[in-house]
């Protein structure tokens, strides 16, 4: 029987994953198909997930932190984070993982040695990767437009700030992963803030991908290098459909069909 994975997400219409997956599933012959899901409502999320049959699915802004509550178990590093993008039906229970900050540090690769890092917003995104660069022992500052969510970040040990507290410093990257720019023009922080910390930068980064971004548009009138979230896409979706399909594909081979379906 055909096997039915999807993307939930609020806005979800411009997630690129069923693109990048059906053509693996295809190139696989694998018997599946990849949709989208406009989920609204994140506590409806297993129900729906239930309801619909899926095999598997991808969790997109803003469900991710509800997407580890509705897990009946959660694996790897998702259960340190608290935040699950990718969820597998095994035999009826809800499993979750986490694949967004391995694929991100498969992104920045190409930037060689980062040590210090400043990571603008502290949602689902922002947990795993900060966890992700302090487990890899990197320091990490963390900037948010409110108080409410650094106190995750606080525990790990991370230098915290909002708007109000910050003082730009060195660094070697400074990422976006809040999702201003995604529907709108707006930029993460306050133009006078974004302004001073880009001066300060090697390397820029932004989880949005797609989009040329406000913030990344700055960045790339001041000459810095900088990439949007396109790689970090393709490496989260390469570890999730290896979980989505079996273990025993080559993940090299995956990745060259999931960037081929970027061009279509
Ligand atoms: P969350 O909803 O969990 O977190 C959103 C964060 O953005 C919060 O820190 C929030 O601040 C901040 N924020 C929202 N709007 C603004 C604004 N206008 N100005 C400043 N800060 C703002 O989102 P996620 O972490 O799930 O996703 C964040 C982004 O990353 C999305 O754009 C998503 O598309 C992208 N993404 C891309 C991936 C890829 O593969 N390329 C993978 C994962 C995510 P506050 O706490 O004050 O509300």
């Amino acid at each position: 029987m055909k096997k039915l994975f999807a993307i939930f997400g609020d806005p979800v219409a411009h997630s690129k994953s069923p693109l990048m997956h059906n053509c693996v599933f295809k190139y696989l012959n694998y018997d599946a198909c990849y949709t989208r899901i406009h989920l609204k409502d994140g506590s409806k999320l297993k129900e729906t997930f239930f309801n619909l049959k899926l095999s598997g699915a991808n969790v997109t802004v803003p469900h991710k932190e509800e997407a580890f509550k509705a897990c009946d178990e959660v694996r790897g590093f998702a259960k340190k984070v608290g935040v699950v993008n990718t969820l597998i039906n095994e035999n009826g229970r809800l499993i979750g993982y986490n694949t967004d900050a391995d694929g991100f540090m498969f992104a920045i690769k190409e930037f060689g040695d980062i040590q210090d890092i400043l990571v603008i917003g502290a949602g689902g995104t922002s947990k795993a990767l900060v966890s992700r660069f302090m487990q890899d022992g990197i320091k990490v500052t963390v900037l948010n437009r409110s108080e409410g969510r650094l106190s995750y970040f606080k525990k790990l040990g991370c230098r915290c700030h909002t708007w109000d507290s910050f003082e730009a410093k060195d660094y070697d990257l400074v990422v976006n992963t809040t999702s201003a720019g995604l529907k709108d023009d707006e930029l993460p922080a306050p133009s006078n803030l974004i302004e001073d910390v880009l001066n300060k930068t090697s390397f820029v980064a932004d989880a949005i991908y797609g989009k040329l971004t406000p913030f990344l548009k700055l960045a790339k009138e001041k000459n810095i290098t900088y990439k949007d979230g396109a790689d970090m896409l393709l490496g989260q979706g390469v570890l999730a459909n290896e979980l989505f399909v079996n273990y025993s594909l080559e993940a090299q081979d995956i990745k060259i069909f999931m960037k081929n379906s970027f061009e279509l």
